[in-house]
């Protein structure tokens, strides 16, 4: 017995490298200056981890440090890419494009603009969750200003072709989004390959600390105007006024830089178990679906289908196993998730679900473990509704005799 259940979340959060919690230590306690304090000493230190943490991030993301704005995460840097770009692009257009398998965090401020009196078009992607570039194409008209899509999904992990997008978009001169929250630090992501004019990412998904995240914001070319959603002091030149909580940068940047030198191994080695995970699953159990794309995916996700059990009930066995139902998205609706209805999942399917999520502490150990016991869960629930099922049976006969 395990003396905690199995981290097998890390989609939703990873636990903060202990490499980086200590590289923030001293920002707590030593080195506490506020980075706007420029007459003093401990302002200038803090100025300086600042500045290096901002060069760790860029370097990450093969961008100049002066294209890094901090922010609180990635719902902050979504917000700030499409409301703050809209005020510039107005004389331009009012249609903007996003995909249906969107985080919230996009689709909810797309969802408001479009109340507010924007044309918005969600593409519809393939049963694989990809988004097809040729979809977004053939949404263009005259007035599309911005385009929206996810490099890589935070449920069924499917990897999107932003590079082509982004492709697509720049030869219209049309503003390109991409919320890479998920896969910064797991896969390859050149800004400049990229081509996006506007990059979302956040600490707390790649074993850096909560409450932190970035926008990246094209510099070459013709500069990417933004308007900021709050006013104040003037920080993060003008674009995200408060004060900087360096710590937190300072955990931000050593997570980038470890990220940016161990991605190789360390996703060849997630992946392996990923692998190893699915299979031990499929040799236990029959009906098992596997969501999103079967090669395009994240290293670490898994996300399957268990033909006949609620994930609810699934979830609420697993004692020992952490993972997230496919519906916790939307959980606080409690609907299906939208990114599994857009897979063209009907509802049991979609409520049969678990995103298996595996990061850097996985180990093949949790990874034995949790395979056998949601194969013995699944087992005993399939067992357990066939038995309530001839159960009904026998009742329905007797009844269907008197
Ligand atoms: N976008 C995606 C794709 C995500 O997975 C998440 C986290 N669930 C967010 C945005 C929001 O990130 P944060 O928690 O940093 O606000």
């Amino acid at each position: 017995m395990l003396d905690r259940p199995v981290y097998l979340d890390n989609h939703a959060t990873t636990r903060t490298d202990p490499r980086v919690v200590e590289a923030m230590l001293p920002f707590f306690t030593t080195h506490y200056g506020n980075a706007a304090s420029v007459g003093h000493r401990f302002g200038w230190e803090a100025a300086e981890a600042l500045e290096h943490a901002r060069a760790q991030v860029a370097a990450l993301l093969n961008a100049e440090p002066r294209a890094i704005l901090f922010t609180s995460g990635a719902t902050e840097a979504n917000n700030l890419a499409l409301k703050g770009v809209i005020p510039f692009l107005k004389s331009k257009g009012n249609h903007l494009i996003t995909a249906a398998t969107e985080h919230r965090a996009v689709l909810d401020p797309l969802k408001r603009l479009s109340r507010e009196g924007y044309e918005l078009t969600i593409v519809p992607t393939g049963a694989d969750g990809l988004v097809d570039p040729e979809s977004i194409a053939a949404a263009f008209s005259a007035r599309t200003v911005l385009v929206s899509i996810m490099a890589a999904n935070n449920e069924v992990g499917t990897i999107n072709p932003v590079v082509e997008i982004g492709r697509l978009c720049r030869s219209r001169g049309i503003v390109f989004h991409t919320d890479a929250t998920q896969a910064v630090g797991k896969i390859p992501l050149d800004s400049a390959e990229l081509g996006a004019d506007l990059i979302s990412l956040s600490a707390h998904k790649f074993h850096g600390p909560k409450g932190i995240g970035a926008l990246y914001v094209r510099r070459e070319g013709l500069p990417v105007r933004l308007s900021p959603l709050f006013d104040g002091g003037g920080q993060e030149r003008g674009l995200r006024s408060g004060t900087v909580p360096i710590p937190l940068a300072v955990g931000f940047g050593e997570a980038a830089e470890i990220a940016g030198r161990e991605r190789g191994e360390e996703s060849q080695r997630i992946a392996r178990l990923r692998n190893r995970l699915h299979d031990r699953l499929a040799k236990r159990l029959d009906g098992l679906k596997l969501n999103g794309h079967p090669t395009k995916r994240l290293p670490g996700n898994l996300h399957l289908s268990f033909t006949g059990v609620d994930g609810q009930a699934l979830l609420m066995a697993l004692k020992n196993v952490a993972v997230s139902a496919g519906a916790a998205c939307g959980s606080a609706e409690g609907g299906p998730s939208h990114v599994l209805t857009a897979l063209g999942l009907d509802e049991f399917m979609a409520r049969a679900s678990l995103r298996f999520g595996l990061g850097r502490f996985t180990t093949e150990e949790e990874v034995d473990f949790a395979a056998n016991e949601v194969a013995e869960v699944v087992l005993r629930l399939r067992e357990r509704s066939a038995a309530a099922f001839s159960r009904k049976r026998n009742v329905l006969g007797i009844d269907a005799a008197l």
